[in-house]
């Protein structure tokens, strides 16, 4: 089984669902990230460039902790477009690789590049499943989409699946996220990595797991199918 992970910047994935998708390797299961821009426009004092390098060099790091592959589109932090372009290189990475599961951002955010990287995904598992829409790969179609818990796109999150995670995938995803230095909170005063790992032992909790990344699915996705009320 594949998995891909599709986001704005370098790090996003790796913190909201980086320890499900550690466990999915640990399961034997392919994992693959994507960054649609490396995050490079957050630090206080490095130039971009500089801090755009950093962050790939970090992002690789954390796809080969969690045993990963990580790619790159070559989009800009608060500059990525919804357009043709991009969505057309999306579906084509969905046509190559054909996960069965996609995993992306909410729909609403605080910051315009997690809402454009949810519409890019969703336009781009359109097109990909769309066989009279002719690119080098055959068609393909994802039966499975989650959207992943980041407290910058918390408005109208509620989640419904919770993944437990395990001792040892927790420990890949922790050694994994340490790499980036914005989670260690040299950029900013957010405490990433303390907030993600408090907030799987909240979301774990109530539903008797020691820690949980929680999503949300597709509207739709939950509906029941019934011939009489409580069948
Ligand atoms: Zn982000």
């Amino acid at each position: 089984m594949m998995v891909l992970a599709i986001g704005a910047h370098a790090g996003d994935m790796d913190l909201t669902c980086g320890a499900v998708l550690a466990q999915h390797v640990l399961n034997h299961d392919e994992v693959a990230l994507v960054h649609l821009t490396p995050g490079e426009k957050g630090h206080p004092s490095m130039p971009v460039a500089e801090y755009a390098a950093q962050k790939r060099e970090e992002a690789q790091a954390f796809a080969r902790d969690i045993g990963a592959q990580v790619r790159f589109l070559d989009y800009r932090d608060a500059e990525l477009p919804v357009n043709g372009r991009v969505v057309d290189e999306v579906a084509d990475i969905i046509r190559e690789l054909r996960p069965s599961i996609v995993v992306t951002h909410w729909k609403n955010s605080i910051h315009p590049d997690h809402a454009n990287a949810h519409q890019i995904t969703e336009q781009a598992l359109f097109y990909a499943s769309l066989k009279t829409y002719e690119r080098t790969q055959p068609s393909h179609f994802v039966p499975y989409v989650y959207y992943t818990d980041n407290w910058e796109d918390s408005s109208g999150f509620d989640p419904e699946v919770f993944v437990e995670i395990q001792p040892d995938a927790y420990e890949r995803w922790l050694q994994g996220v340490s790499r980036y230095a914005y989670a260690r909170g040299e950029t900013t005063r957010f405490p990433f990595i303390a907030y993600y790992n408090a907030l799987m032992v909240v979301r774990g909790a109530p539903r008797g797991f020691p820690m949980a990344q929680a999503f949300m699915v597709p509207e739709g996705d939950l509906h029941k199918r019934l011939s009489l009320l409580g069948s």
